[in-house]
């Protein structure tokens, strides 16, 4: 049983595509809700109230509650004010699902410092400014749940990407640090790396032909993203450190793991040569472990060396 009666939850980027879907199924499982958007085109130029209302009026078509946002959650004092609104006009601050993104394609050779910064700002600034002012008043009151929107681009690499990738990837070191953190104040951090038909897919694939006709992208139904993210946002779920991606309806665990490697013996000095012979064992995938955080790392080394960690 997932209920959020009596919950807070803030959603950025909820004006359309995945955002809006999570405010209206956080909505009907009883949660109220901030509906941020700025309203911005894809790659996040200019700005529309209109979308945020209109979600508030859907959740409030369907007898729920919901208060619209249309702060940048890549400027500071909008994050905050973000997270002011929910306190302010709703009471509390549950749970929030930092999901606001903007995109574009640029080979890695012509990539401007503007574009890749303008990126960074939206994704990887927005979701620190958000998580932030969240995560001081969730201290506050020992309880939260934050989910960060990464992406497959970031974790496994995306053509044209690599502004938007790092962007993503650098939400997973982001939400590691808040799970460890948090942990004491019952705060839990995840990160989602979804795949759902919006614009995002529309106005990149652009070929109407392929939009009409490929499979794939028949089965990304954005709803299928939904329970994943409503789960990681509920107080049910006491998963915390995790990634999860979400694609046509496959739900699966996407982790960090740390191979067993080669050790060297002690007090040798290794060459290069000695990593090219080794280097069957020291690339080799498993067995492996997904370390909790870099401490985990090192007391196995040390428990390997047999010496003291600290
Ligand atoms: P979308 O473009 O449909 O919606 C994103 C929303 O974020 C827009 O309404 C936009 O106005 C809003 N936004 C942009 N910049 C903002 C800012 N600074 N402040 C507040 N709002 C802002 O995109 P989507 O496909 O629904 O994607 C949602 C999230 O999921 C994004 O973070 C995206 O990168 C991520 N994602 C999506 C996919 C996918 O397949 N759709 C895949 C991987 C990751």
């Amino acid at each position: 049983m997932v209920d959020f009666a009596g919950q807070v939850a803030v959603v950025t980027g909820a004006g359309r595509g995945l955002g809006r879907l999570y405010a209206l199924s956080l909505a009907q499982l009883g949660a109220s809700v901030v509906v941020n958007d700025m309203g911005g085109a894809m790659n996040g130029d200019g700005a529309d109230r209109g979308l945020a209302d209109a979600v508030v009026r859907e959740v409030e078509d369907a007898g729920g509650v919901a208060v619209a946002s249309y702060d940048s959650v890549a400027d500071p004092a909008g994050a905050q004010q973000i997270v002011r609104t929910a306190v302010e006009r709703l009471g509390r601050l549950d749970a929030v699902i930092s999901n606001a993104g903007i995109f574009t394609s640029v080979p890695f050779e012509d990539l401007t410092p503007v574009e890749w910064e303008r990126m960074r700002s939206v994704h990887l600034d927005g979701g620190f400014y958000l998580a932030q002012a969240a995560y001081r008043v969730m201290k506050g009151q020992g309880y939260g749940r934050l989910v960060f929107a990464s992406s497959s681009g970031g974790m496994f690499g995306q053509p044209l990407e690599a502004h938007y990738a790092a962007a993503k990837a650098g939400l997973v070191g982001l939400s590691n640090v808040i799970a460890i953190e948090g942990a004491a104040h019952g705060i839990r951090s995840n990160t989602v790396l979804p795949f759902g038909f919006s614009r995002m897919v529309t106005e990149t694939v652009g070929d109407p032909e392929a939009l009409e006709n490929l499979g794939f992208l028949q089965v990304i139904r954005p709803e299928l993203v939904v329970p994943l993210v409503v789960f990681l946002a509920a107080r049910e779920c006491e998963l915390t450190h995790h990634n999860y991606s979400a694609c046509a309806g496959r739900y699966a665990r996407v982790f960090v793991g740390l191979g067993q490697g080669w050790l060297a013996p002690t007090d040798s000095d290794p060459t290069a040569a000695d990593i090219a012979e080794h280097l069957p064992e020291i690339s080799a995938a498993e067995p492996f472990t997904i370390p909790g955080s870099i401490f985990e790392e090192v007391l196995a080394v040390c428990e390997r060396l047999g010496v003291r960690a600290m």
